[in-house]
């Protein structure tokens, strides 16, 4: 049981300067940001690495680029990993069967895109920060309670309490730390599910190394994911707002299996077998205003939910949340304020950086129900935006600019 007390206390002395919760991207990213900070940071999971986590397992060059932006040699690290699988580009299929291929540009360099499972690539992040001088990392350590002071916070964990000015909540998207101290009731509209499994076997005829996503009527506005692994398996996957599940009534596992078996899917599956169960996990959505810190206290990746709307694409905004928390905790300690109005800073940053990409996606998402609509985008507008995958500048500046549907709507209607 998780148990959170608010309470008074003077002279604390501190076992740390910032205890961070949850080490996946979020986590380490933030610990790693801080290397050169001088701070003391405690880095607690309540995993073991390698562990792995319910993904589609796909990283696009923002993803990437947020290693690079973060240390470069972590950028080499990753790419020296044996188990990544670098793909060309995206292929996109609508329910009429037409695809269209948007492959990377050549000028993308290093930050390409690419698939690698959590348990290789978080396992990379986790044993990076553990590396650092200043970060004590602690694996299969639960963060089992915190008590708020009015000079730091104390962490009860599974092997013993630790002490710290400030509290970052990195541990996903079901965070007992969110629930605790914001307590925000997300609306089913920005709840969704999403769920894989691996596959063996899938025949792509036009070559595998492609992110493929499939649009059938049924599963819009998200569609199916299909990403080839470097092990020669494949995850597929589906996800759907909660709220356009009640609404359809739809169950996604059916749904994936109705494509596999009798639908677009089924000319790749012919000889497919599953080598996993289905698995599958909530994904909370970005939203602009949504409070995430507090006294003492920052949200951030999943637990701060930062996912793009319209992909369930999460991993680059949870690496981005944690830099930019990096940042605000170095002022917080420079100023010596780590209170609640302090902290609204670190929201606003973070808003100002993603909350562009939060409503162009969710328009996007609204557009992209109209199986019509998703057929004519996939014709004229996704050829058009190439360079936007392929330049992680560029993706990030395109999708958080206001011109970003202006742009989509003009190719709808002038057809590029
Ligand atoms: C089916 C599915 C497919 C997805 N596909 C993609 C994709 O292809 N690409 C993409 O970018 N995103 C994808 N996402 C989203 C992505 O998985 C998340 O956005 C990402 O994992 C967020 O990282 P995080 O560090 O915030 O949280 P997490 O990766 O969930 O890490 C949280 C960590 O906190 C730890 N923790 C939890 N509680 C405690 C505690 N009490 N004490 C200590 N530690 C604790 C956990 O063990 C965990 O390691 C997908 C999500 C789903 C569900």
């Amino acid at each position: 049981m998780y148990i959170f007390v608010f309470c008074e206390e003077t002279n604390m002395q501190h076992d740390f300067d910032v205890i961070i919760s949850g080490a996946g991207p979020a986590g380490s990213a933030c610990a790693i940001a801080l290397k050169d900070s001088g701070l003391k940071v405690g880095l607690f999971d309540k995993d073991i690495f390698p562990r792995d986590k319910t993904c589609g397992d796909g990283l696009t060059p923002d993803t990437v680029n947020q290693l690079a932006l973060l240390d470069p040699t972590l950028l080499d690290d990753f790419l020296k990993m044996t188990g990544i699988l670098s793909v060309k580009g995206v292929k996109l299929i609508s329910h009429k069967g037409k695809s269209v291929t948007v492959p990377l540009l050549q000028e993308t360099g290093k930050v390409g895109m690419y698939s690698a499972s959590r348990l290789i690539f978080d396992d990379l992040l986790f044993r990076f920060s553990a590396s650092q001088t200043n970060i004590s990392a602690f694996a299969g350590t639960s963060i089992v309670s915190t008590k708020v002071h009015s000079e730091g916070v104390e962490v009860q964990t599974s092997k013993g309490v630790f002490s710290c000015k400030i509290l970052i909540g990195a541990d996903g998207e079901n965070s007992p730390i969110a629930r605790s101290y914001l307590n925000l009731q997300i609306p089913d509209s920005e709840k969704y599910i999403a769920i894989r499994a691996y596959y063996q076997d899938v025949k792509l005829p036009d070559g595998v190394n492609y992110f493929h996503f499939f649009f059938p009527r049924d599963t819009l506005p998200i569609g199916i994911w299909l990403f080839p692994e470097a092990n020669g398996n494949f995850n597929v996957g589906i996800g759907m707002s909660i709220s356009l599940m009640k609404k359809r009534k739809a169950n996604l596992a059916q749904l994936l299996q109705k494509e596999i078996d009798n639908g677009l899917l089924t000319p790749y599956f012919s000889d497919a077998k599953a080598v996993s169960p289905i698995k599958g996990h909530t994904i909370t959505v970005g939203r602009k205003g949504r409070p995430i810190s507090s006294n003492r206290l920052l949200l951030l990746g999943d637990a701060a939910g930062l996912a793009n709307p319209l992909t369930g694409e999460g991993i680059t905004n949870a690496i981005r949340s944690g830099r930019v928390a990096a940042l605000h905790l170095q002022d917080c300690f420079r100023q010596n304020r780590f209170d609640a109005t302090f902290n609204k800073a670190y929201d606003k940053e973070i808003y100002r950086r993603m909350a562009k990409e939060f409503k162009n996606y969710r328009i996007m998402e609204a557009i992209n129900t109209s199986s019509f609509l998703n057929n004519y985008i996939i014709k004229n507008v996704a050829p058009h935006f190439t360079h936007v995958f392929s330049n992680p500048a560029l993706v990030n500046k395109e999708q958080n600019s206001k011109f970003f549907l202006l742009k989509v709507l003009r190719y709808m209607v002038f057809k590029g």
